[in-house]
């Protein structure tokens, strides 16, 4: 939201007040004074007028979870439980997924309330690599590898998805690494070379490898260092 409008949703200051205070130096964004009126300013900053406290700034969460099978990844469901009942109820105000997996699947998910954020680790345009070992019911073909370079025709989205990579480890067992997440998209390609997923196990989304010390069902907050990882 932009600098003057948050200072004119408080009670009393009238936008023309906003800009001529923002214009003063009286106003501060994470205690530096600020005098760009038209400023965006995210929720988790926080903004003084003077010493008072106009917003006080949320606390941003970025957390990494195992997803064990069974679960779905959404926020509330009637049937079946879902990957925010793996987490403490005092961080669910605003937590979303950053790259939904299929109820079965599991492995690397990540819940944040920054959208910012997780909007530039799931575009497609932005192409984070993410990374899934699968186990398949028919041997992987040879010819696997040069289609998922091509790209698969989605027909009901009338796109071609970029082009991917497969590292076979053995005759029903690979890693498959993608630049989008299409809905079902990793089953969707071996459906399209005639190949059906077993299992589907997230290992990484860019630098954010999922932690060997978590074990199904368990989660930890990201490091600076993995938060500053995405471009
Ligand atoms: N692709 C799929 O088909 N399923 C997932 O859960 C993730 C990617």
């Amino acid at each position: 939201m932009k600098l003057s409008r948050i200072l004119s949703n408080c009670n009393g200051i009238s936008r023309k007040q906003a800009n001529a205070l923002i214009a003063a130096g009286r106003v501060t964004v994470d205690g530096a004074t600020c005098r760009d009126a038209a400023l965006d300013v995210i929720k988790f900053a926080k903004v003084q007028l003077d010493d008072r406290i106009i917003q006080s700034g949320e606390t941003a969460h970025y957390l990494m979870l195992n997803k064990p099978a069974g679960y779905l990844s959404a926020t509330t469901d009637d049937i079946h439980p879902t990957v925010l009942d793996l987490v403490p109820p005092e961080l669910h105000p605003d937590l979303h997924i950053a790259g939904r997996l299929d109820r079965a699947s599991t492995g690397l998910l990540i819940l944040t309330n920054d959208g910012n954020w997780s909007r530039r680790l799931t575009e497609p345009k932005i192409k984070i690599p993410k990374q899934y070992r699968v186990t398949t019911v028919s041997p992987i073909s040879p010819e696997t590898a040069r289609t998922f370079a091509d790209g698969i025709w989605f027909e009901f989205e009338q796109l071609r998805t970029s082009p991917a990579q497969i590292e076979v480890l053995g005759p029903h067992e690979a890693l498959v690494t993608i630049y989008e997440g299409r809905y079902h998209q990793v089953k969707r390609m071996f459906h399209a070379v005639g190949n059906r997923i077993t299992s589907l196990h997230r290992e990484c989304m860019g630098d954010i490898g999922l932690d060997p010390g978590l074990s199904a069902g368990q989660y930890r907050p990201l490091s600076g260092d993995e938060i500053q990882s995405v471009p």
